[in-house]
């Protein structure tokens, strides 16, 4: 499997002003994201979890070019997203589309089932070579509906009309009807009765059977990550902080606070992770970043090099990156020196 995504260094700093309004004040970088590396494999599944505010939703939206980054390169296909020209965008935009976790705010109320999922083919069949009659439209229309399990009677409805777990269908037909080679999923489930997820998780992954999609799916919620993702990054206050294989994360997590999601999860394995410390207290603001690791303030393992030396990503084998003190060759060295030195 060749690489279809890859990010390299990514950052998405604001500028934002403190102690003052406009004009005034001291100008802060709030870094939502602060450095995120990875690739994923063409028809993969990639999972990106963390709390709110841990800056996922953010880079989701840089890898869906609604937001450009500050920093780094994201290269998908072989090609750098940030330098497409209208051609490229166009392209781009068929390549790769997203489902978000509220399909009442991403559907149009005013507008019909049919014309919602008509509606990127109308545009992007104007512009590109194969332009589709009306008829033609309608009838791929028709087949996503049925793809994504959906009655064709439901064409004339209008989204208020429909379920959540079926308007999160129609989210789902209305980004596939561009054949895209990947989805961006931002929570697709998360808003949906504990009922109706495993369902739309099934539709997916069918989808991605069918059709080798690759998929990146951002949630906080580790379950369902755990049932969809090969991969898996865990993020924290704008930093990836563990990235590896999914299966072997849940068998082996290794940075405190991937651990801490693991005791957080509702019905946690008693097997696992048994003596693991919990989550407690708030993610913070990545305005006012704690000095040294970013987790410090939060960690039942910190040491004193903690809250004074930010730990490096670093590679701890079968390809699994871990970003704190206590793991890795030269910082645990360093942590240990620091330890015996307190
Ligand atoms: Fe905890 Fe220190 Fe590791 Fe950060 S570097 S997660 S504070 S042990
Ligand atoms: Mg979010």
């Amino acid at each position: 499997m060749g690489t279809i995504l890859e990010l390299r260094d990514v950052k998405r700093y604001f500028g934002i002003r403190s102690g003052g309004w406009v004009g005034g004040g001291v100008e802060k970088p709030l870094k939502a994201v602060d450095g995120a590396s990875f690739s994923i494999a063409s028809g993969s599944s990639f999972g990106v979890a963390g709390e709110s505010g841990s800056g996922k939703s953010t880079m989701g939206k840089l890898i869906l070019r609604l937001d450009r980054p500050t920093g780094g390169a994201i290269e998908f296909e072989g090609r750098d997203i940030g330098k497409l020209d209208a051609q490229g965008d166009a392209w781009y935009r068929t390549r790769v589309q997203a489902v978000f976790q509220d399909a009442s705010g991403s559907l149009d109320p005013r507008m019909r089932i049919s014309a919602i999922v008509a509606e990127p083919l109308e545009i992007h069949a104007r512009t590109g070579p194969n332009r589709l009659t009306k008829i033609e439209i309608r009838e791929k229309v028709e087949d996503m509906l049925a793809q994504v399990a959906l009655p064709e009677r439901v064409m004339h409805d209008f989204p208020h009309e429909l379920s959540g777990g079926q308007k999160q269908r129609v989210a789902i037909a209305r980004a596939m009807i561009l054949e895209p080679t990947m989805l961006v999923l931002d929570e697709p489930v998360s808003a949906l009765d504990v009922s109706i997820r495993a369902q739309v998780l099934n539709l997916l992954s069918d989808f991605q059977d069918r059709y080798g999609l690759t998929y990146l799916m951002i949630s906080h919620d580790l379950a369902t990550l755990g049932h969809v993702s090969s991969q898996l990054a865990v993020m924290y206050l704008g930093r990836i902080v563990e990235i590896g294989d999914t299966e072997e994360i849940y068998e082996r997590p290794l940075h405190p606070y991937t651990k801490a999601l693991f005791r957080a999860m509702p019905l946690p394995d008693p097997d696992r992770v048994k003596s693991a410390p919990s989550l407690r207290g708030e993610i913070g603001s990545a305005l006012d970043l704690p000095k040294g690791c970013r987790f410090c303030p939060r960690c039942d393992e910190a040491m004193p090099v903690c809250s004074a030396v930010d730990p490096e990503l670093v590679d701890v084998g079968a390809g699994r990156q871990v970003a704190c003190h206590l793991i890795g060759g030269p910082q645990l060295t360093k942590a240990t020196h620091q330890r015996g030195s307190n």
